[in-house]
């Protein structure tokens, strides 16, 4: 089975897309995929309208510098020995060709986008607090202004007050750059304030899409909806779907494995005879409301095609 298989999401340029899903889900997977470091066996890539799903190694560097990754464990993801300078420089070198005082003055304007102090630039990792090497972490990522930044999990080291300040930081950025936002996660709970909208993925497909702000009332996937249970509220009784059947609870017996059909019906509360033998496809349920679901008849109609598509329109030169 495809690690990432049939999964058709676009990014609009000023947008930020969460895409949701447990560990293994083929998130991360997907992220390679457009940053360029894994090539896909199928479907089309476009960025910029510009299908870039066959370019060569030599031509992906052009958009690579266009999509940057925000790593989730700056710590670990900074060589400890190199100062912030050198750290945010990074990319410079591999795209090169710059001169030392405008790489300086580069790196600089990019402390200061994050709200860092050029005094930083001559500190190391250890020196630097988690919301410093975050913002340091970030400052990394807009060097060679990008149009989408590929934000995996970039909270979760952080507590609750911190979450807040970086999270206010990549709104104010977006705005004030137009950047695009790729936001990776485990954790439902964190996208509805951050994103515009939501995809969610199981077992490697898209199940579910549609806009974050209408994510609690209007969700029909019952893995989302599974999700949703799962985000923790004050009421324990709130956390078990609608099924009375908690999250995660198994309903085939054990032993049984499902070889096709729909992904889910493994655990699936909802499950009917058909889910086990004929997979559902994501289909518009709703405008801008897609789902893979046999629960709910294709109300507007229309399969979903095989189509990353990155930022639609051209950014405009900052
Ligand atoms: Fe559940 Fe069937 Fe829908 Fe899959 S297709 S999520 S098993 S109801």
């Amino acid at each position: 089975m495809p690690v990432v298989d049939r999964v058709s999401l676009h990014v609009d340029k000023g947008e930020t897309l969460g895409l949701v899903g447990e560990s293994g889900s083929g998130k991360s997977t997907l992220a390679r995929l457009l940053l360029g470091l894994e090539t896909a066996t199928e479907g089309r890539l476009l960025f910029g309208g510009e299908e870039v799903t066959r370019w060569g190694f030599k031509r992906l560097r052009t958009i690579r510098s266009r999509v940057q990754m925000v790593f989730q464990n700056s710590y670990s993801s900074f060589d400890p020995l190199f100062t912030v300078e050198r750290i945010v420089g990074e990319p410079l070198s591999s795209y090169g060709g710059m001169a030392a005082l405008e790489r300086r003055r580069v790196i600089l304007e990019s402390l200061d986008m994050v709200g860092l102090e050029s005094a930083y630039a001559e500190r190391y990792p250890h020196e630097l607090s988690g919301g410093q090497l975050q913002r340091v972490n970030i400052a990394r990522a807009l060097v060679l202004q990008p149009e989408l930044l590929i934000c995996d999990e970039p909270f979760s080291s952080l507590d609750f007050k911190l979450r807040r300040q970086i999270l206010t930081l990549l709104e104010e950025l977006k705005i004030r750059f137009g950047l695009s936002y790729l936001y990776i996660t485990h954790d439902l709970s964190s996208v509805s304030r951050f994103c515009d909208r939501i995809a969610v993925m199981y077992k490697g497909q898209i199940v579910e899409t549609l806009p974050a702000a209408r994510i609690a009332e209007e969700a029909i996937h019952p893995y989302t909806r599974s999700l949703l249970d799962a985000v923790p509220v004050q009421d324990p009784r709130l956390r078990r779907s609608r099924t009375g059947r908690p999250f995660g609870e198994p309903a085939l017996s054990q032993g049984e494995r499902v070889t096709q059909g729909c992904r889910f019906c493994s655990r699936c509360p909802a499950a009917m005879p058909v889910c086990f033998t004929v997979e559902p496809v994501l289909e518009t349920k709703r405008p801008s409301h897609q789902a893979a679901c046999h629960l709910y008849a294709n109300e507007a109609g229309g399969k979903a095609s095989q189509t990353f598509q990155i930022v639609k329109e051209q950014g405009q030169p900052r």
